[in-house]
């Protein structure tokens, strides 16, 4: 099935890149609740997570924290946070939203806007760090 993510994967559609294995693929959220909120996607397209066959959910979880302390590395915060949801595109993704406060993870706040330039530079700064480990 062909969703926005699978563009995504493919290259069809551009994203701010943070990591990826054979198996999964994780980028900046277009529209971030705060600046670093990456999404983690398996490759093979999943529309549920508890879908999932139990070994691509437990690497995904695994791949999802490397990227997560990634995260944590390059953006001041107290903490990762966790959501999936999937109302919006159905191919399975994990939110991982740099945390300060609880309201951080409310999905229904008003969103903070960075330019492109902010976007790259949030997203570079989080490879880089990811790449060291
Ligand atoms: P959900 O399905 O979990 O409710 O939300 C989907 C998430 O995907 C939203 O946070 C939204 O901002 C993000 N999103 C939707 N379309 C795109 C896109 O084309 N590119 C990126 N990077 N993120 C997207």
């Amino acid at each position: 099935m062909e969703t926005i993510f699978t563009k995504i994967i493919k290259g069809e559609i551009p994203c701010y890149k943070i990591a990826e294995n054979e198996k999964f693929f994780a980028f900046l959220d277009i529209n971030p609740l705060n600046g670093g909120h990456t999404l983690v996607v398996p490759k093979k397209h999943s529309s549920y997570i508890f879908d999932m066959d139990d070994t691509d959910l437990k690497e995904m979880m695994v791949f999802a924290k490397k990227v997560a302390k990634a995260i944590e590395e390059a953006i001041p915060c107290k903490r990762i946070g966790v959501a999936v949801i999937g109302l919006e595109v159905p191919h399975t993704h994990i939110h991982l939203v740099p945390l300060n406060e609880e309201n951080d993870l409310n999905f229904r706040k008003q969103r903070p806007q960075f330019s492109k330039e902010e976007m790259q530079k949030i997203a570079d700064d989080i490879v880089a760090t990811y790449n060291k480990k």
